[in-house]
C-alpha cells in the first residue's frame, strides 16, 4: 500500500510516517511546514528509499493534483490541520482555511485521482480527527461512534466540519472513506506549546507551571506511537464508511497529570524543592470542556487493536525523551508564540 500522509511533519503525522516507513510501506509525506511542523521529526527516515517528502499546502488544489498524479497513492491518511485549541480561540481563520477548506480540496483531489484510476475498491481516504467534536461529558458516560456532534471551540468546530465533509464525500460520491476520532495524544516530538511539554519544559526552567482553573478537567491520554499503530490498523483493516474511536483508557484530571509529571521529574533530576511547588492555577480557558472519555470497544473488537503503553510508563518515557532531546526542543522555544505560551498558556 502506498500512503499519502498529510501533516507528516507534525506530532502525530511524523509518528505515523516513522512507523509506516519502518514497516516498509511506501510513504509520501505532504506538509506545508507551518510553525507546528519540524522535519527533524522525520529525520530518522528521511533517506529511506520508500520515503518522499513534498512541501505543499492542502488548500492548493493544483499542488494536490500534482502530488496525486506524480505518486499515485493507494490511500490517503489526512492529518494536516491547525491543531491547537488556544490558537483557534485567538485566531480562528487559519483553522477554517486548513481544517475545513483544506479538507474539501484534498477530498476533491483524492476523488479526481480515484475516479481517474477507475475507482479501485481498495482505495482509502482516512480522515484523522479528534474526540473534541463530541463536546463535553459530565461525570458519567463515554463517547461512542454514535455520540452526537457538539463541538464547542473553533478548533473542534472546524474538525467537526471536516468530518462531515468526509462522510458526505463517502455517501455522495462513493469515495471509500474511513474516519477515526482520538483522545489527547502525548509523547516524543510533541510541540512545546501543548500541555505535557509545557509542564516538562517550565519545570526544567524553574518557571511556574500554569494549570487552567482548578485543574479538574478530565482528559483521556494516548501515547502517540500507540495512536500511529491504531491509525495504520484502521487504514489497513477498517471498514469503509465506518468511524473508529481511539482512546488510551487513561482518564485523568489535568491537575493529577501535572502532579504525576512533577513526581517523575522529582525522581529523575535533583532539585531542592518538589517540582509541584511550581504549579500555578491560572484563569480558565473560555468554554473549557469538562471531560472527554472514549469508548474504544469498536476498534478493539472489530480490528483487535488496544493501547500497549500505560499512562504511567508513557509519561516516564516522555519525560526521559525531553530530558535527552534538548537539541530538538531548544530551537523551538523561540518560534512564534511558543515562548509566551510556555509562560502562561496551556493547551491541547
Ligand atoms: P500538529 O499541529 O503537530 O501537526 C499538524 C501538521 O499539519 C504540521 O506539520 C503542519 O505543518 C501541517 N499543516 C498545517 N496546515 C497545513 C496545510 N494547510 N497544508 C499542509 N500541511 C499543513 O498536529 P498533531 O497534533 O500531529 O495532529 C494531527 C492530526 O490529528 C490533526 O488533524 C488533529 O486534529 C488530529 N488529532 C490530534 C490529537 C492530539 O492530541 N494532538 C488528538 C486527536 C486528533
Amino acid at each position: 500500500m502506498k500512503l499519502l500522509v498529510t501533516g507528516g511533519a507534525g506530532f502525530i503525522g511524523s509518528a505515523v510516517v516513522r512507523q509506516a516507513v519502518g514497516e516498509g510501506m511506501e510513504v509520501v509525506n505532504l506538509d506545508a511546514l507551518t510553525y507546528a511542523a519540524n522535519l527533524a521529526n522525520v529525520a530518522a527516515v528521511a533517506d529511506a528509499p520508500n520515503y518522499a517528502f513534498v512541501k505543499a499546502d492542502i488548500t492548493d488544489r493544483s499542488a494536490l493534483d500534482a502530488v496525486f498524479s506524480d505518486h499515485a497513492p493507494d490511500a490517503v491518511m489526512h492529518l494536516a490541520a491547525e491543531s491547537h485549541v488556544d490558537r483557534s480561540i485567538d485566531g480562528p481563520d487559519a483553522f477554517m482555511a486548513t481544517n475545513v477548506m483544506g479538507t474539501f480540496h484534498l477530498l476533491e483531489a483524492a476523488r479526481a485521482h480515484w475516479q481517474a484510476m477507475g475507482k479501485p475498491e481498495g482505495f482509502r481516504f482516512h480522515h484523522v480527527s479528534t474526540d473534541e467534536v463530541f463536546g463535553s461529558l459530565g461525570a458519567e458516560g463515554m463517547f461512542t461512534e454514535d455520540t452526537s456532534y457538539d463541538p464547542r471551540s473553533p478548533y473542534s468546530a472546524s474538525k467537526a466540519g471536516s468530518d462531515h465533509l468526509v462522510r458526505a464525500w463517502g455517501e455522495t460520491y462513493g469515495l471509500p472513506v474511513i474516519l477515526s476520532n482520538c483522545s489527547n495524544n502525548y509523547g516524543p516530538y510533541h510541540y512545546p506549546e501543548k500541555l505535557i511539554p509545557v509542564v516538562i519544559l517550565n519545570a526544567l526552567h524553574g518557571r511556574s507551571i500554569p494549570v487552567y482553573g482548578a485543574g479538574e478537567n478530565v482528559r483521556d491520554w494516548l501515547y502517540v506511537e500507540d495512536h500511529a499503530d491504531a491509525l495504520l490498523t484502521v487504514v489497513r483493516k477498517g471498514q469503509v464508511g465506518r468511524s473508529y474511536n481511539i482512546g488510551g483508557e487513561n482518564e485523568v484530571r489535568n491537575i493529577d497529570l501535572v502532579r504525576s509529571i512533577c513526581a517523575i521529574l522529582d525522581r529523575l533530576r535533583a532539585k531542592d524543592a518538589p517540582h509541584a511547588d511550581l504549579i500555578e492555577h491560572v484563569t480558565d480557558r473560555p468554554g473549557h470542556d469538562a471531560r472527554y472519555a472514549i469508548d474504544p470497544s469498536r476498534i478493539r473488537t472489530e480490528l483487535g487493536w488496544r493501547p500497549s503503553v500505560t499512562l504511567e510508563d508513557g509519561l516516564e518515557k516522555t519525560v526521559r525523551w525531553y530530558l535527552k532531546n534538548e537539541a530538538w526542543w531548544r530551537p523551538l522555544l523561540t518560534r512564534e508564540g511558543v515562548g509566551a505560551r510556555l509562560g502562561t498558556g496551556l493547551g491541547n
